[in-house]
C-alpha cells in the first residue's frame, strides 16, 4: 500500500457480517495484517485459541491491562475484549495498514489516541431486522445471548455516527470494494 502504516478499525453491530467483510479484505494487499484481540469470553464453535482470539482467564486479562499492554479495552456482553499494544507498534513502523475488529467503545479509543493514523469505519446492516435474522441463522448463540447482542444495537448505532465512514453491507462484495477504495484513498492523504 502507501509508506505510512496506519489502522483502519472495523465496527460493527454484532452480527452485522464484519468477521466475512475482514477476511475478504485480508485477502485483498500483502500488507494488510489483523490484530488479534484478548478476551475473556469463551471460545465459540470453530475458533482458533491464537487465531481467532488470544482467549485469556479475567486475571490474565487484568495483568495485560495493569501492565499497560493495551492499546485499548472495552467490556462486552459482559466480557473484556483488549487489544495487545506490542504488535500493533511493529506493524505500524513496518508500514503495514493493521485491521481492527472492535466495538464502538474501542473504536473511539483508538481515533482519541492515533488520529489520523486510525481510519474508524463503521458497517451498518441494511436494515434492524436483517440483523436479527443473520444472528439467528448462525446458530452460535442461544437466544438469551442473541437478545443482549441486539440490546446493544441502538448504542452502536448511535457511537458510528462518530466514525469517519459509514458503509452498509447489503451485498458483501459490494461493501468489501467500496472499503478498499476509502482505505486507498486514506494512505494516499497521509
Ligand atoms: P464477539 O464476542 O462476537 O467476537 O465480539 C463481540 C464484540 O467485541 C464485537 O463488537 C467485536 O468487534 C468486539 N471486540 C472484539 N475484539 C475487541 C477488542 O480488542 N477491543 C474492543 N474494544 N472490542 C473488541
Amino acid at each position: 500500500m502507501g509508506e505510512k502504516g496506519f489502522l483502519v478499525v472495523i465496527s460493527a453491530p454484532s452480527g452485522g457480517g464484519k468477521t466475512t467483510l475482514l477476511n475478504n479484505l485480508l485477502k485483498l494487499d500483502g500488507d494488510f495484517v489483523y490484530s488479534i484481540s484478548a478476551t475473556t469470553r469463551d471460545k465459540r464453535g470453530r475458533e482458533v485459541q491464537g487465531r481467532d482470539y488470544h482467549f485469556l482467564t479475567a486475571a490474565e486479562f487484568k495483568k495485560m491491562k495493569d501492565d499497560e499492554q493495551l492499546v485499548e479495552w472495552a467490556e462486552v456482553h459482559g466480557k473484556y475484549y483488549g487489544t495487545p499494544l506490542k504488535p500493533v507498534l511493529q506493524w505500524l513502523d513496518t508500514g503495514k495498514v493493521v485491521f481492527l475488529d472492535l466495538d464502538v467503545d474501542g473504536g473511539v479509543q483508538v481515533k482519541q489516541k492515533f488520529g489520523d493514523d486510525a481510519l474508524l469505519i463503521f458497517v451498518k446492516p441494511p436494515t434492524y431486522e436483517s440483523l436479527k435474522e443473520r444472528l439467528k441463522s448462525r446458530n452460535t448463540e442461544t437466544s438469551q445471548q442473541i437478545e443482549k447482542r441486539l440490546s446493544r444495537y441502538p448504542k452502536e448505532m448511535k457511537k458510528g455516527h462518530q466514525y469517519d465512514h459509514q458503509v452498509v453491507n447489503e451485498d458483501i462484495e459490494k461493501a468489501t470494494k467500496e472499503i478498499l477504495s476509502i482505505i486507498k484513498k486514506h494512505s494516499k492523504d497521509i
